[in-house]
């Protein structure tokens, strides 16, 4: 063995280390797994070739994920293992006849089951209740997430068929593919990093310190084994499919008993093009022996169990050609490269474009307008340039430059440092206006109902809307000279509008569009300053005190506030009569909220009026219906009704949700 094969294997485990950081810590991967498999594969082949060089750390030892800080660690009963994996037939033919040599003059029979691109999760039951629910981590050890996981609907809490004792299932929680848009959609309106894949947005998700959030998440699970119960004992694998389903768990349809490799073969290859028809991603397809007492004495390596494995589904990939490369200008003034390409057909959609993320990134690939370059979306549904087919140049390609002027509206653009974008800082470009008034009217932020994209655009190239606070003097008539818009809708617009000078204070912070402030940030701002003016008035060390608010975002508050552009916009805001101060009640000051009587008024975003009701009176309080001088406080929901100017008026202390919340926790 020469030193050179010493090296390559020692350079491979540690760009496969630095790729599994990135993938199950930060859920963030910069290579497509195929890329990363290739890696694999070759470390393997060359361990296999060399065993000498077999180290316990080597990734090829070891299940790939670490727990992660800020939950309990719990260990498994049983490991919980990779699978082995292979994008090749004559690997699948050498795993049969590893079995056959493993458990010579045996007979063989196999479940196929989709592959989930997900993550994996154990579930375990006690007496038919769900009790604990963790992460893979290590394969030992792994993150206690049984609050996340019980925010998942399809996760029962309690089983449908009694089911004695103990048991154990494992499965993947995954992300519908359109789920997964959404969830993009809204992240960048408000300014939040993008998901990678649907994966990357799952692992995300449950790795969430707060439950409210990840209830929030598209969240779906399908669940495939069964590792242990200590009342019921299964024969096959296909026997407890059925019987986990029975017990009210979400298995997947689609698997198939197979009786040889032939049918397997044929499987595999009928859903490697059927899986676009489906809403979540699935990565290839698992091949596992059916008999669970050969499954027992097959056993298991450290890494993965020797009677499965992963059939994996080839990239996909397809050549393109770069027409041109446009530059799109967001909200912050960013601008983005996108590549332009011939329509090219890619796993069941036709691809047009890709964005190029920035500079760096188009020079370190060395990306030219008129290349032939392969993309690729394996399993991601934002497509990518994987690389330039540098023999197809003919010498007519053009490297591109960032412009120095924003392509919207010619004002120089900044690339600051430690920065990779460049922004337009031009305060009254169109492109970023038209972004800034749809994330001030979006429905987590001001929720101006019928304020679409089409209707923005018009308002701003028409010079309607030059300012987020003209949105406050629009007129019927104005609207009425407006595509689409009749007298109704422009009615009912504006009513919208009114009704969202009533917002809370932290939907406001959110709807500025302060960078950094996202809309869990604004509320953790909301409940420490009563007014915008408060907030404004605050400084970078008093910000960062704050939990959760990092040095980064105290800045980019403390500046924003600075600028003279966004003082005028307050004041406009201000003078236009948009709601700027928390009124709310100390919930401290609350002793007991023993007849205490209490009116609510809007949507509540955690209880139902009448749980709220149900909660006041089981304290000892009062719900009542009508504001009047008796009534202590009136909790103000979303929307609110007249009750809300009813008690200003009578001068009823108010009270967030949040706010009564606390009340009622103070109680309990
Ligand atoms: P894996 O994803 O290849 O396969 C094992 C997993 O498959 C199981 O843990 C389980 O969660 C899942 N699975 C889905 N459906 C299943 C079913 N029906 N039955 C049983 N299991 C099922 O292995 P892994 O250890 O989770 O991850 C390794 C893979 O992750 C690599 O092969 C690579 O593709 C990817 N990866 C990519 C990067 C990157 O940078 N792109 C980095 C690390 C890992």
């Amino acid at each position: 063995m020469t030193e050179e094969i010493r090296e390559r294997v020692e350079k491979l485990r540690q760009e496969i280390s630095y790729y599994d950081h990135k993938y199950y810590v930060e859920n963030n991967p910069e290579i497509s797994d195929y890329e990363y498999d290739q890696l694999f594969q070759e470390l393997r082949e060359l361990e296999r070739k060399y065993p000498s060089l077999i180290t316990p750390t080597s990734p090829t030892q070891r299940v790939g994920g670490e727990p992660v800080e800020g939950f309990p660690t719990v260990e498994h009963p049983f490991p919980m293992l990779s699978l082995e994996n292979t994008y090749s037939q004559e690997e699948v033919e050498e795993f049969e006849r590893r079995l056959h040599r493993e458990l010579p003059g045996e007979e063989f029979d196999y479940v196929v089951e989709l592959k989930i691109d997900g993550v994996s999760i154990s579930l375990i039951y006690e007496e038919g209740k769900f009790t604990r629910g963790s992460t893979r981590g290590d394969g030992f050890r792994g993150d206690d997430i049984t609050a996340n996981l019980r925010t998942i609907r399809s996760i029962p809490l309690e089983l449908r068929e009694k089911t004695a004792g103990r048991l154990e299932v494992r499965g993947e929680v995954y992300m519908t593919k359109s789920g997964f848009r959404d969830l993009n959609n809204r992240r960048e309106k408000t300014g939040k990093s993008l998901f990678a894949n649907p994966r990357n947005a799952a692992a995300g998700s449950l790795k969430l310190l707060n439950p409210r959030i990840t209830s929030e998440r598209p969240l779906n699970t399908y669940i495939y084994n069964l590792t242990f119960s200590t009342t019921y004992p299964p024969v096959t694998h296909l026997e407890t499919l059925d019987e986990m389903k029975k017990w009210g768990f979400r298995v997947n349809s689609h698997f198939k008993h197979c009786l040889n490799i032939r049918e397997i073969i044929f499987f595999h290859n009928l859903w490697r093009e059927k899986k676009e028809e489906l809403d979540y991603d699935v990565d290839g397809m698992v091949i596992k022996v059916n008999n669970l007492r050969q499954q027992a004495h097959l056993g298991s390596t450290s890494k993965s169990p020797r009677w499965a494995i992963a059939y994996k589904f080839p990239a996909q990939q397809a050549t393109t050609r770069i027409r041109e490369i446009k530059v799109q200008v967001g909200r912050t003034g960013a601008l983005t490269p996108v590549a332009v390409f011939d329509p090219t057909p890619l796993a069941g959609t036709t691809i047009t474009r890709a964005t190029l993320h920035n500079e760096d990134e188009i020079r370190r690939k060395d990306i030219r307008v008129g290349d032939t370059v392969i993309i690729e979306k394996g399993g991601d549904i934002i497509p990518q340039v994987i690389r330039v087919l540098k023999s197809k140049r003919g010498g007519k390609e053009k490297i591109f430059d960032m412009p120095s002027f924003c392509p919207i509206c010619g004002t120089k653009v900044v690339r600051l440092e430690g920065e990779a974008v460049v922004r337009c800082i031009g305060s009254a470009c169109p492109a970023q206006l038209k972004e800034k008034v749809a994330h001030f009217a979006s429905r987590t932020a001001m929720d101006i109902e019928g304020l679409g994209d089409k209707l923005i655009e018009q308002l701003v190239d028409r010079g309607i809307v030059k300012n987020i606070s003209d949105l406050y003097r629009l007129e019927k008539e104005t609207l009425g000279f407006l595509e689409r818009m009749g007298e109704k809708s422009s009615l009912n617009l504006l009513g919208q509008i009114e009704k969202s000078k009533n917002q809370s204070l932290s939907r406001l912070i959110f709807a500025l569009g302060i960078r950094y402030v996202g809309d869990r940030g604004a509320k953790i701002l909301a409940k420490h300053f009563s007014s915008l003016e408060e907030l404004s008035q605050a400084s970078v060390q008093e910000l960062e005190n704050i939990n959760e608010i990092g040095p980064r975002t105290a800045q980019s508050i403390v500046l924003f506030f600075k600028e003279e552009e966004n003082k005028k916009l307050i004041e406009e805001l201000r003078k236009q009569g948009i709601r700027m101060k928390e009124e709310k009640v100390t919930p401290q000051k609350v002793q007991s909220l023993w007849g205490k009587k209490f009116v609510f008024t809007g949507v509540l975003e955690h209880f139902s009026r009448k749980e709220a009701q149900d909660l006041v009176e089981s304290l000892g309080g009062r719900a009542v219906s009508r504001v009047s001088q008796e009534v202590d406080f009136l909790v103000v929901g979303k929307n609110p009704g007249s009750k809300y100017n009813k008690a200003k008026e009578l001068r009823v202390p108010l009270v967030s949700e949040e706010g009564f919340w606390k009340m009622v926790k103070e109680q309990k």
